[in-house]
């Protein structure tokens, strides 16, 4: 399994994994000789602020304060389609958000273990869930273009402050597939 849960989930030095996020996307935008274009580079910035999902309005609001000008939505939707299409952000359907792939490049299925509480976001890549997922797609004749499994619970942080306020555990399975 890979997995980018132990910082998703945890307190940690967020700069890291934002320059290593910046780092692989300009490489992999190299290597396939597509251009990562600044309007590109920086909606890949602010999904990558936190570990949590961003929308697209999200995205439209902050670059408009940022930029100083109202930003155009097709302008944004443009660059997470290419963000998309290169594996280097990933939707959320349940949550109609945006999520930085912490393993670009490298073939892996998305599975989400999104926390309800603070929203964070962690995602796996779990080989019995892909063997699975093919298995079954094979035996129904159905052609994969795209998976992405979204769990909804609890981190272990989150778990730890809920102890005492309602108890409730549960974790919900959303598939999407
Ligand atoms: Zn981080
Ligand atoms: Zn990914
Ligand atoms: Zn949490």
């Amino acid at each position: 399994m890979i997995t980018n849960s132990r910082v998703a989930y945890q307190q940690h030095d967020h700069l890291r994994c934002q320059n290593a996020a910046m780092h692989q996307a300009r490489t992999l935008c190299a290597r396939d000789e597509v251009r990562l274009t600044p309007i590109r580079e920086t909606v890949l910035t602010l999904i990558w602020q936190s570990h949590r999902p961003l929308g697209a309005y999200d995205i439209i609001e902050q670059l408009s304060e940022s930029s100083g000008k109202r930003v155009m939505p097709p302008t944004v939707y443009r660059s997470l389609d290419f963000l998309l299409a290169r594996g280097l952000i990933h939707r959320l359907a349940t949550l109609n958000a945006y999520i930085g792939c912490p393993f670009p490049g490298s073939a892996h299925s998305n599975v989400f273990m999104v926390c309800r509480l603070c929203g964070s976001a962690a995602e796996c890549s779990v080989d019995a869930i892909n063997s699975a997922i093919i298995a079954t797609a094979a035996r129904t004749g159905f052609e994969i273009e795209s998976q992405t499994i979204e769990v909804s619970g609890l981190c272990p942080a989150c778990q730890v402050d809920a102890v005492g306020q309602d108890g409730d555990q549960e974790t919900n399975q959303d598939s999407a597939l």
